[in-house]
């Protein structure tokens, strides 16, 4: 892949010169080259077996000019084209006549352009007819070159991966396009070749220019600490860490159950909560002296948001922050379709069916208790990551400040 703003044409010839170079070395010398599954050495020789190329490429590689009246290198002189008289775009007609003999299209004048199309499609160059052609044509290199219409291209004959694949592959094109002529005006038929011209910039290379670039920045830019990335797309995330929002706002209504699980999942995951949950789980132990730990914990888990409420409530000195974790959120919560929080965006399933991409699978490193047993008193604290996809996206508006919930 050559990179540029420009098709290169026939400077092409710098980077061709050095495969030449090696091309006829390997032709001529060969090199020597080790084969590890006999354990010995052999002599390599290697040839073109074929290239496969877009239109203005093959002009290129084989400076026959795919342009203008003869644009086609199989056709010659033949090449039936339409000059169009109100563009000025030279369009290519009559494909019927590559069809096999007596294929029906070419009898068909109304469904076309009125016309039957019954003679035979041009014969293909030989060989030697090529070589003659080819042999006293005196190259230039570079821009300089004339355009010389006697010079041909010969790889078209060396279909040869598996001939009878890519003859019918060729057929089933060909009866496309004579599909195409009946149904498209003849400027369509330009279409191809236009399409190509504009292909001059080479997507593919400039994209990959890109990411070079944009690599060398990022490389630099990590050297240079408090610089402003120049040329670097500024991540869509990078300030949301505080949680925001984005799309499909909608308000629905959960039950109490589920309002609960949001709350437990809720007072377990602050900060400022955890003695209390410490404090409430002696207490559960302490009343009832003979139960396991783990119906411990489920009883904490049953009985921490109505104890939390009541201690909160009689407490004078806790803050607005707890007090507001003390109430029972909103059975209202918001909810989005898209969310961004921590640098991400996450989308829930069913938004992500619409999409190309995935941002609906998390995972989650919880610290939890581990029983091995339901009698199981001496629980492991380990971090275990779960996975899951995300089905919903709730905010819990506690009037003062929302808490994003997911619900795998
Ligand atoms: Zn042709």
């Amino acid at each position: 892949m050559i990179t540029g703003p420009r098709q290169l044409r026939n400077d092409i010839d710098v980077y061709l010169a050095a495969l030449i170079e090696d091309l006829i070395k390997l032709w001529v010398e060969g090199v020597d080259v080790y084969d590890a599954s006999v354990q010995h050495s052999f002599r390599l020789h290697a040839m073109i077996f074929c290239t496969i190329n877009d239109f203005p490429a093959y002009g290129n590689l084989s400076g026959y000019s795919v342009k203008g009246h003869h644009a086609c290198p199989i056709c010659e002189k033949d090449t039936s084209y339409l000059q169009l008289k109100h563009g000025k775009n030279t369009v290519y007609t009559r494909h019927r006549r590559f069809l096999k003999p007596y294929h029906l299209y070419q009898r068909m004048k109304k469904a076309i352009n009125g016309k039957s199309e019954i003679e035979s499609a041009p014969k293909l160059l030989t060989r030697h007819k090529v070589f003659h052609r080819a042999k006293d044509i005196i190259t230039l290199y570079g821009k300089t070159q004339k355009k010389d219409g006697s010079d041909k291209n010969i790889w078209k004959k060396s279909k040869v991966i598996d001939p009878q694949q890519l003859d019918d592959l060729e057929n089933e094109a060909l009866i496309i396009i004579c599909q195409l002529e009946m149904y498209f005006p003849p400027s369509f038929f330009d279409i191809v070749l236009k399409s190509y011209t504009k292909n001059q910039y080479r997507p593919e290379a400039s994209i990959v220019e890109r990411y070079v670039v944009e690599e060398a920045i990022e490389f630099c830019s990590d050297y240079i600490e408090s610089s402003a990335h120049v040329g670097l797309p500024q991540s869509r995330h990078e300030c949301t860490p505080q949680g925001r929002g984005t799309r499909g706002f909608n308000v629905v209504t959960i039950d109490c159950k589920q309002v609960s699980q949001a709350h437990l999942y809720v007072l377990n995951n602050i900060l400022d909560i955890i003695p209390y949950i410490d404090a409430h789980k002696q207490n559960v132990a302490a009343t009832i002296p003979k139960m396991n730990m783990m119906k411990v914990f489920q009883e904490h888990n049953r009985s921490i948001i109505n104890w939390f409420r009541k201690t909160i409530i009689t407490n004078d000195t806790a803050s607005t922050t707890l007090n507001l974790l003390a109430v029972r959120p909103n059975l209202n919560v918001l909810t989005w379709k898209g969310y961004d929080i921590n640098n991400y965006s996450f989308y829930p399933e069913s938004q992500d069916h619409k999409s190309t991409v995935q941002n609906s699978g998390i995972t989650v490193d919880a610290h939890s208790d581990h029983f091995s047993s339901v009698v199981d008193n001496n629980p492991v604290r380990a971090s275990m990551p779960y996975f899951g996809v995300i089905q919903e996206m709730w905010e819990l508006d506690d009037g003062q400040f929302r808490v994003p919930v997911v619900t795998p």
